[in-house]
């Protein structure tokens, strides 16, 4: 293999790695991302590891502070807030898009999620509810057959998951979550592009609404307005 596809090869990775660390919180909002500690940390020198926080800041899961460098983005409630704005309309063009291409494989690929989604609201597992969440928005995008939406899509995705750490939300009603997608789901089975952009909309307007009726926009978060929601 070429070396320099070996080097692209091994920048991806450095990069897939960090950002994991960031999403599953082992490393926290405002730790450091220097290169020489990501380097170590990855076991990878300098290079692929200046590329890979170059990408995780650019996907706004981090931010430059002066004098201190790359630091793990705080995403606030107020950034959160931005977040869902821009969701609704790109959840809505996706639930639409989907219900007008979606096949009977990824109907049933969408059933067997939301299966495994009720299982776990009626577990309690909030940990299990939040993977499956994400899973039938990610599957819902995939759907949509437009590959300029995955991007965008993905990136608040992840921003929404690092804020859960960083604004101790906690993703109340579960079931009623579970309820909108199975209207989503139904509108792509019914192939009624106008109905699936509506509940689509409707589910993420309500989650924006918990958020800001919640009212936990933590004062003190150092560098809050920063947090990353590019
Ligand atoms: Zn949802």
């Amino acid at each position: 293999m070429p070396p320099v596809v070996l080097g692209e090869a091994l920048t991806e990775q450095s990069y897939l790695r960090l950002r994991e660390a960031i999403l599953q919180r082992r490393l926290p909002a405002g730790a450091r991302l220097s290169v020489p500690a990501v380097a170590r940390r990855l076991g990878v020198s300098r290079s692929p590891a200046r590329e890979a926080i170059a990408r995780i800041a650019a996907e706004g899961l981090a931010t430059f502070v002066p004098r201190k460098g790359a630091v793990v983005a705080r995403i606030t409630a107020a950034d959160l807030l931005e977040i869902y704005e821009l969701r609704e309309v790109l959840e809505g063009l996706a639930a639409r898009l989907a219900a007008e291409r979606i096949a009977a494989d990824g109907l049933a690929g969408l059933r067997a999620l939301l299966d495994r989604h009720r299982a776990a609201v009626e577990d309690g597992d909030v940990a299990r509810h939040m993977e499956l969440d994400q899973a039938f928005h990610r599957a819902l995008r995939h759907a949509a057959g437009n590959r300029r939406l995955l991007e965008p899509l993905d990136r608040l995705q992840a921003q929404v998951r690092i804020a859960m750490d960083t604004t101790h939300r906690s993703p109340g009603g579960m079931p009623q979550a579970l309820a909108e997608h199975e209207e989503i789901l139904a509108a792509l089975r019914d192939h009624d592009a106008v109905r699936a952009e509506a509940v689509a909309r409707a589910h993420i307007i309500r989650l924006r609404q918990s958020i800001a009726s919640s009212g936990d926009v933590p004062a003190g978060g150092a560098g809050s307005s920063r947090g990353g929601a590019r």
